[in-house]
């Protein structure tokens, strides 16, 4: 479930990142030329998988699971090494074991995780020439649902492991590929689904995952990001009570007025600023691409978070604002039973986005006492424990920046918390690190996962499955002990 990152960047940083990135090194052959048996492959599976609807909530997974399991059986891929399954007989998972060196002192696998499903898509909302399930190459794109969101990633992977099978690759430890149902939604989620129920075939090192795009202004390559912690969605009901009554008789209390005071005061209500050591990198790598202002401001939170003017600059890009506090907004209102009586509800569904690591009962209480009005209800707070936030791992961030240098040159690779979820979650949970990271280039402006025309650069599919390979071979490469 991806949330645009429109504003990932202001137009003042994509200008100043420009000034520090490295051209194309000639590693793609999209364009014009002929495409190498790896890419024409993962272009194949990626027709493939897009060319089936596993729209959540209409088609399922199973048949995409199915197809896939097939290239893996006509690899040469053992029965024993592969596993299909889910919560329905529809919403079925892939899991594919890609065997390593072994032994006693073997590191666990690194998993490769991606969603099979898709967000719905109508024909009819789709441009006339278009349709989102039927992939199309024009003008330098792919289009067809899921280019983006997340079949791109899936695709790659599978060509992946396939490449290195035939290669005859040995890992230090296993590779394991899992496939998922329903992280768009509906009944079954499989990520969670195989963490409770098949523990051993997921358990991992390493996660890799969605989240983490790489950012182009105009082809240009600008910043390469790690998506290593999600803000918590959360929610709170807040509701004014009034016996009501005649409307030609009104009176000062009226459940509409007192809720929409309360909304009053939610709507200038900050959560504290609050860092954590991803938004910490996050801040200390954007501040020197950022312009002089927001540059200092950043510096100068990272010194002192309860510092207000610097708080006040970066609060003014929602983007920043998010990333440095919880935030809560009101986003539905309903109040009132019938015109020509005095309201005796009023209602208001306040959605947040909590830092990782904070207690809802702290953000409910926050919100209570923001509104400072002890006869306004406010519904309990979302069980959940806080979840630590930990930076990325030195192997994996050295590994990510040295393929990144290789491919991009000199680009920074950002750590980012995002503000959307996805399947990383139940890695997290148990302690796994699961990241973000694709090395798919995106501009941030035309990022159209879950929307119309969903599509994808060429070149980025290409340069994304050139990336992964490096990194899961730089990632499992037997280290030779002196
Ligand atoms: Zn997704």
């Amino acid at each position: 479930m991806l949330r645009p990152m429109r504003r990932l960047f202001r137009p003042a940083t994509l200008t100043a990142l420009a000034a520090l990135g490295g051209g194309w090194p000639a590693v793609t052959a999209a364009q014009g030329r002929p495409l190498t048996p790896t890419q024409q492959l993962a272009r194949e599976v990626y027709q493939e998988l897009i060319e089936l609807n596993t729209s959540t909530n209409t088609s399922g997974t199973t048949i995409a699971a199915q197809a896939m399991a097939r290239r893996f059986r006509a690899a040469g891929f053992a029965e024993s090494d592969m596993f299909i399954g889910g919560v329905r007989e529809d919403k079925h998972n892939l899991v594919v074991r890609y065997r390593g060196r072994g032994g006693p002192n073997a590191p666990k696998p690194v998993l490769l995780l991606a969603h099979l499903d898709v967000v719905e898509a109508l024909k009819s909302d789709w441009s006339p020439d278009l349709d989102p399930f039927k992939l199309v190459e024009r003008d330098g794109y792919f289009y067809g649902r899921g280019t983006t969101d997340d079949k791109a990633q899936g695709a790659i992977f599978v060509a992946t492991v396939l490449k290195m099978k035939q290669d005859g690759y040995v890992p230090d430890r296993d590779i394991v590929l899992a496939l998922t149902a329903d992280e768009e939604g509906g009944c079954c989620n499989g990520a969670r689904w195989l963490v409770q129920n098949h523990r051993s075939w997921v358990d991992a090192s390493v996660v890799l995952n969605e989240g983490g795009f790489g950012y182009l202004k105009g082809d240009k390559p600008l910043s390469n990001t790690i998506e290593a912690t999600q803000k918590v969605f959360g929610g709170f009901t807040i509701t004014a009570k009034n016996p009501g009554g005649h409307s030609s008789l009104p009176r000062p209390d009226n459940a509409i007025y007192q809720l929409a005071a309360a909304l009053m005061k939610l709507s200038t209500h900050k959560f504290p600023v609050e860092l954590n050591d991803v938004t910490r990198a996050y801040l200390e790598r954007t501040a020197p691409v950022e312009t002089a202002e927001i540059g200092n401001a950043m510096r100068a939170i990272l010194r002192n978070p309860a510092d207000a003017r610097a708080e006040a600059v970066l609060a003014k890009e929602p983007m920043y604002n998010s990333i440095m506090r919880t935030t809560c907004v009101a986003t539905m209102l309903k109040g009132g039973h019938a015109q020509n009586a005095l309201p005796q509800t009023a209602e208001v569904y306040v959605n947040c986005r909590m830092l990782p690591d904070a207690r809802p009962a702290d953000v409910r209480a926050a919100l209570v006492k923001a509104i400072g009005d002890s006869s306004i209800e406010v519904s309990a707070a979302p069980t959940r424990d806080p979840r630590p936030v930990a930076p990325v791992t030195k192997d994996v961030m050295e590994a990510v920046e040295a393929v990144t240098k290789e491919m991009w040159g000199n680009i920074p690779v950002i750590p980012m918390m995002m503000t959307g979820a996805t399947d990383a979650i139940p890695w997290r949970a148990l302690g796994i690190p699961a990241y973000g990271v694709s090395g798919i280039m995106i501009d941030p402006n035309d990022l159209r996962a879950h929307g119309r025309d969903e599509r994808l650069p060429v070149k980025s599919f290409y340069d994304g499955l050139e990336f992964t390979d490096r990194l899961v071979r730089r990632l499992t490469t037997p280290r030779v002990v002196p």
